[in-house]
């Protein structure tokens, strides 16, 4: 690595990604040692700054998970020193070219100058981005790299379109297509869970598990934002990216190694298993206000950035399943909601009963639901990261009394560290060239096929929405959806977890 140097190019750097994520996981990274000596970072936007305006403006984002704030002292500085801003417009080539100029000069005496352009822009000028970046800005001594976020189209048509688009610019290799759930600490130990124990994957099939369910929550509303979320809605922003990336590393087969092409096969083919959705597998919500104890909380429609008497879901429940000889008939209940009662994303495997169970009038007999008493699997994926496993047990004492409790792995308890952002770990990622947490073009071609027909229906048909209060556990549809597999949800259940 001495010698060789890395610029890491921030398109849209004025803006709220790049304020929130990047800078604060460039500097982690850095603290850290992750990067390489001769390191840079160019923010590139059309707001007009200076080199120090723009140190100042990061400046104040730059949160040390690391060490404390006196320790990370000399690094804030040297950081900041390492910092540039070019300001240029999206779609002009000379603008790309005097940053590629400018980032000659801190590459100089380097045998090999690697780039990372992160695009942190809206959707509609990538295209123009990549075709500047590469026709004029282009390492022209070592690699060139290209960070591309979420929303990646619309639909089936949309994404091919901006897929052609982009490869006439970079090849697949130089693309990095980020689904930052890919980067959570949770989310990167499943395949750990799953293939580094005994335990659990003879038990990883239908013979075994009744149900998954995947939950994403959050207790606040679009406050403002929600102009750009209309155009997308619940399913688009959420279901169809991070929770079905979820549920394909959660099912898929063992891969042939670790290799990122052998993990993202084995996504590719149990994407290619699911049935087609209809109608009848989707609940879509919105939110309305509601008055609490001395504040209101505003509905989606109140949100001044919503056009009047939008349809957007803000909640869904999608039930899936995947026809294959591992899961056949297990239903994959997927839920994610704006304004609910808590904030929290998990998986939840719900086990069958036990055949024959000695225990069952004892369960009974001290008030527990067998259903309810079923072994469950929870990995909590944010907040306060945990693995738990419920099991039933001998309340100790004379007698024979029953009880269900966990066996339970809290990150926070057991290991004394800060867990990275997950945005730490993507560009650490893409520095050393890793892959395996980053999404593949085929990937996202069969999550849009598996979408697509739906939304269109739910659109064309103008399905209206359920409305459920603000704050509360979302639409009762989700319940009749749920129990016409035979499951109930499991946050509900515990909802004291
Ligand atoms: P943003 O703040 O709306 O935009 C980033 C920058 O792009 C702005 O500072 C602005 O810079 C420029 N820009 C904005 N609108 C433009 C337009 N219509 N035409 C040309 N330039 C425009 O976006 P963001 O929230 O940082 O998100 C960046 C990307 O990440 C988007 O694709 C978004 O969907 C995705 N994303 C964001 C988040 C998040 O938490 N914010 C999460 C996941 C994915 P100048 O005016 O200075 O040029």
């Amino acid at each position: 690595w001495t010698q060789e140097t890395l610029s890491v190019v921030v398109v849209g750097a004025s803006g709220d990604l790049a304020r929130k994520k990047i800078y604060p996981a460039l500097f982690a990274l850095y603290v850290e040692d992750m990067l390489p000596e001769n390191f840079s970072v160019y923010g590139y936007a059309r707001s007009k700054m200076s080199d120090e305006e723009f140190r100042d403006y990061i400046g104040g984002s730059l949160t040390c998970r690391v060490t404390d704030e006196d320790s990370c002292g000399d690094k804030y500085d040297t950081f900041l020193e390492r910092c540039y801003y070019q300001p240029g417009q999206y779609s002009d080539e000379s603008d790309f070219k005097a940053l590629s100029e400018r980032m000659t000069g801190t590459e100089k005496d380097r045998k090999k100058a690697n780039r990372i352009f992160y695009l942190s822009i809206p959707p509609s000028i990538f295209t123009a981005v990549a075709g500047c970046a590469s026709k004029a800005a282009s390492s022209p001594s070592g690699w060139t790299r290209v960070i591309v976020e979420k929303p990646f189209g619309k639909d089936s048509e949309s994404f091919a379109q901006l897929e052609r688009e982009l490869s006439n610019f970079l090849t697949e290799d130089q693309m990095y297509r980020i689904d930052h759930y890919l980067g959570k600490e949770l989310i990167e130990n499943l395949t750990v869970l799953r293939f580094a124990n005994l335990v659990f994957e003879p038990l990883w099939s239908r013979n075994y598990i009744r149900n998954v369910q995947v939950i994403f929550s959050e207790d606040f509303g679009t406050e403002g934002r929600g102009g750009y979320f209309d155009q997308y809605g619940i399913i688009r922003d959420v279901i169809q990216n991070h929770l079905l990336q979820i549920v394909s590393l959660f099912a898929m087969e063992a891969p042939v190694s670790l290799d990122a092409e052998h993990i993202r096969n084995e996504k590719v083919k149990v994407l290619h298993c699911m049935k087609q959705l209809t109608l009848d597998d989707v609940v879509v919500g919105q939110y309305r206000g509601r008055q609490g104890k001395g504040h209101s909380y505003p509905g989606y429609l109140d949100d001044d950035t919503v056009p009047p008497g939008s349809l957007c879901p803000t909640f869904a429940a999608v039930a899936l399943f995947i026809n294959n000889a591992r899961w056949d008939g297990v239903p994959f209940l997927l839920k994610a909601g704006k304004a609910l009662a808590n904030r929290r994303t998990e998986i939840r495997v719900q086990f069958r009963n036990v055949p024959g169970n000695l225990f069952s009038d004892r369960l009974s007999l001290n008030g527990m639901d067998l259903d309810r008493s079923t072994n469950e699997l929870v990995m909590r994926i944010q907040p306060n990261e945990a693995i738990y496993l419920k099991i039933n047990n001998k309340i100790p004492g004379l007698g024979m009394k029953l009880d269900t409790t966990k066996l339970d792995l809290t990150y926070k308890q057991r290991y004394n560290v800060h867990l990275p952002d997950a945005y730490e770990r993507l560009i650490l990622d893409v520095v050393n060239g890793d892959k395996r947490l980053f999404i593949r073009n085929d990937e996202l071609d069969a999550a849009w096929a598996l979408f697509t027909p739906i939304l269109k229906e739910i659109e064309s048909k103008k399905v209206q929405p359920e409305l459920y209060p603000y704050g509360s556990r979302g639409p009762v549809g989700s319940h009749y959806l749920a129990s016409k597999y035979g499951v109930r949800w499991g946050d509900i259940l515990s909802a004291d977890e």
